[in-house]
């Protein structure tokens, strides 16, 4: 009986997937009610999420790019499971993993962010997009909700009995959570790991990022969900620091060379597509990239300031 009735429920869920829009993700079960949805080919979503299903409640690690995602999100967290969404945790404010926030504070969710989320999602956000903003774009951000729970310590979130931990990390933006689920050994790790995919160092200090991620590269019994690309382990974080280690040597080498501008990112970027031939490196972001680690090199990073409350 129970068998005939798992039969159905698959072949319903099955013909309801068949039937409905594509999804602009993919869900991947990475541990018993831990799951990852890793952006499409077309990357609909903008960025990678998951969530994490407790006794009681839901816990949601990032809200995709667009409403619409967020509510594809939202879905198939209700298809999966009746328990009521409680919490999304941003891992940090840029637009990307935090414009569908005001969906899933429709859903239930209280926001949990680091401390300086609060003043950056929407003014820093506006500036992040600089030109290429457009007017719907700049409306979503500036009605994006506040986080309503901020920390700049480590926290512990009870779903039930299931312990789920919030760190904070220093890297990627001055802002950064990631989400670790013990009992299923898997980190979600926000922007602190791109997997095969060139990251964005707009925010970031490779200084401090390559020490976080150093302590992730020793966690090799552990799944890790990175902010962009596929499922990974440890040995992917270890490619991913190789990439960031070879853009800083790169553009010492080059800056030794005297090369500035253009010519660094010319002379950077196909050394960097030859020692990483499986990434999707841009010319456009590599070029940002090699501008980035130079203004690092150069003691002229600009970060995010903190405002006070
Ligand atoms: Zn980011």
């Amino acid at each position: 009986m129970l068998k005939r009735f798992l039969v159905a429920a698959i072949a319903l869920n099955a013909s309801a997937h068949a039937q409905g829009p594509a999804l602009p993700f993919e869900l991947k079960q990475v541990g018993p009610g831990v799951y990852a949805a890793i952006d499409g080919p077309e990357h609909k979503a903008g960025s990678n999420t998951g969530f994490i299903v407790g006794d009681d409640s839901v816990l949601v690690v990032d809200a995709l790019f667009t409403p619409e995602a967020a509510k594809a999100l939202v879905s198939e967290i209700h298809r999966i499971t009746p328990k009521p969404i409680r919490y999304v945790v941003n891992t940090h404010y840029h637009a990307d993993h935090t414009g569908g926030d005001g969906v899933l504070r429709d859903a239930g969710a209280i926001i949990i962010a680091h401390k300086n989320v609060r003043g950056w999602v929407r003014v820093n956000n506006i500036n992040l997009f600089g030109d290429r903003i457009t007017p719907e774009l700049k409306a979503r951000i500036d009605a994006l909700p506040l986080p309503d729970v901020v920390t700049d310590k480590d926290l512990t979130v009870w779903l039930g009995s299931r312990k789920v931990t919030v760190r904070t990390v220093l890297g990627h933006t001055g802002g950064d959570l990631v989400v670790a689920v013990p009992d299923a050994k898997v980190l979600f790790t926000g922007d602190m790991l791109w997997r095969k995919v060139a990251p964005n160092l707009i925010d970031g200090s490779v200084k401090e990022w390559l020490a976080t991620d150093a302590e992730f590269a020793g966690m090799s019994d552990r799944t890790f969900v990175p902010g962009h690309g596929d499922v990974a382990n440890a040995s992917d974080v270890k490619d991913f620091r190789a990439y960031l280690a070879d853009l800083r040597r790169l553009v010492v080498e080059g800056r030794k060379s005297k090369l500035s501008g253009d010519a660094l990112a010319q002379s950077v970027a196909p050394k960097m597509k030859a020692l990483h031939p499986d990434w999707t490196i841009s010319d456009r972001s590599i070029a940002a990239e090699v501008r980035y680690m130079n203004d690092e090199i150069a003691g002229a990073k600009k970060r995010p300031i903190p405002v006070a409350d």
